[in-house]
């Protein structure tokens, strides 16, 4: 019998493993994969206040970003500008595992290479039914049809990830939204500035980005699409407009496709189970940008489980108080992101457009530009959505 089971060696599940581990509890996290941190399925930028908030090492750090330049359909850019780093740009497999370091230093186990496929109630305890890698499977790829074996645990943590079949049976729902992305990380020629590309041609109802950095003297770019549609033929069609214009040599980059929860689950919450990160739908609905908020979120989460362990309580009334906690902290800006995403996904490329014109003008860039904050997101939109200018066009959507 183990006290947690961590479903899900990622950040999220690791972070959450430390905190766990920190408070003297027997942590056992479950990762499918063979190895921490791969395979990357992120751009791996880190807003500034992250490094201090969770106490993380700054060594997965490549570059900082101070700058982003924003392109609307019609080719129109407006600049954002930062005196000091206001995010920085990891090595995402690094960040994963000096956070799965932390947790191994104060105590936590971490398996790799066998996956959870069942979550089942036991007498005074659950199930976890784990699915062994194969011997010999793909480098880097979770590769099943191993033995099954069972382990039990006072409770379980999922931290999993985008998937949600344990959720969807233990009634926590799945994310209301999702968004699609593709990307690929590349060598650059000359083109060092970080953008961020709007359009219906681009990233339908989302957005496509070009995030430059420099490794080991080379300048390197992630470049991708995130989109509510299937996103590789947007990220072949932007692909091919940085190559055309001298900028990636690359012929043919191969881009991971994956998804991005922007909801979270109605409940993340049952009996001897918490559900937190991506496993719980616990992003920004307006980028998608996950680490921070599922950090935070893995501290809740923690804190709660180790007060079950304290009452001797497991029940999912007793655990409702993580939710209580998570919601208060991130509810009103998971409401105002989520209703602004719903104004901009209705908005045509011209609207766009004629944002970027007003927001270009009179000084309202430097008015928005002081309410910009990586991870929180509802200040800067409530000062948009008070300019009456602006108001008019993104309401205009909800009439049409
Ligand atoms: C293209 C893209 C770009 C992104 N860029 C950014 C960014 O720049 N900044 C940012 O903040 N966020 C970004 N995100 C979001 C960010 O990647 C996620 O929010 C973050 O990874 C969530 O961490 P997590 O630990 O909850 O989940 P994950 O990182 O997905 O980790 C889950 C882990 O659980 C494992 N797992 C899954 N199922 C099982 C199972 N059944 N049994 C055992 N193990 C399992 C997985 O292998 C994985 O290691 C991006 C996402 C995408 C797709």
């Amino acid at each position: 019998m183990i006290d947690v089971i961590v479903v899900g060696g990622g950040p999220v599940g690791c972070y959450a493993a430390f905190v766990l581990a920190g408070e003297g509890i027997e942590v056992l996290v479950l990762e499918e994969h063979p190895a921490i941190g791969y395979p990357v399925d992120c751009s791996g930028v880190v807003g500034a206040e992250a490094f201090d908030a969770f106490d993380l090492s700054r060594e997965p750090i490549l570059d900082e970003v101070r700058m982003v330049r924003l392109i609307s359909p019609s080719g129109e850019s407006l600049s954002y500008r930062s005196a000091e780093p206001f995010a920085y740009v990891t090595d995402r497999a690094a960040f994963d595992q000096v956070i799965a370091r932390k947790a191994l230093d104060v105590g936590a186990v971490i398996q790799t290479g066998c996956r959870v496929v069942d979550l089942r109630p036991a007498q005074a305890a659950i199930e976890v039914v784990i699915e062994e890698e194969r011997r010999g499977a793909a480098e880097g790829r979770y590769d099943g049809k191993g033995g099954q074996r069972t382990f039990l645990a006072r409770m379980a943590i999922l931290a999993g990830g985008p998937w949600y079949k344990l959720q969807e049976k233990l009634g926590m729902g799945t994310p209301k939204a999702l968004l699609r992305t593709a990307q690929a990380e590349m060598e650059v020629v000359g083109l060092p500035e970080a953008q961020v590309l709007f359009g219906r041609a681009v990233a339908p109802g989302s957005f496509a980005w070009f995030l430059p950095f420099r490794r080991e003297g080379h300048l390197f770019a992630r470049v991708g699409v995130s989109s509510r549609e299937p996103a590789l033929p947007y990220f072949k069609q932007l692909h091919e407009r940085f190559r055309a214009s001298g900028y990636l040599a690359d012929p043919a980059p191969s881009a991971r496709a994956w998804v991005i929860p922007i909801a979270p689950l109605s409940r993340t919450v049952a009996d001897r189970v918490l559900a937190v990160g991506d496993a719980a739908g616990q992003t920004k609905p307006t980028t998608g940008g996950g680490l921070f908020y599922g950090l935070l979120c893995a501290q809740f989460a923690a804190g709660t489980a180790a007060e079950a362990f304290r009452a001797g309580d497991f029940s999912a009334r007793f655990l409702e108080r993580y939710e209580k906690r998570w919601r208060q902290r991130l509810g009103p800006e998971l409401k105002v992101a989520s209703f602004f995403r719903g104004l901009f996904e209705r908005m045509t490329d011209t609207e766009i457009d004629q944002c970027f014109q007003i927001v270009g003008t009179d000084g309202l860039l430097g008015r928005l530009s002081r309410r910009v904050h990586f991870d929180w997101h509802k200040d800067v939109i409530l000062t948009m959505l008070r300019q009456p200018a602006l108001a008019r066009i993104f309401f205009r959507g909800l009439f049409r």
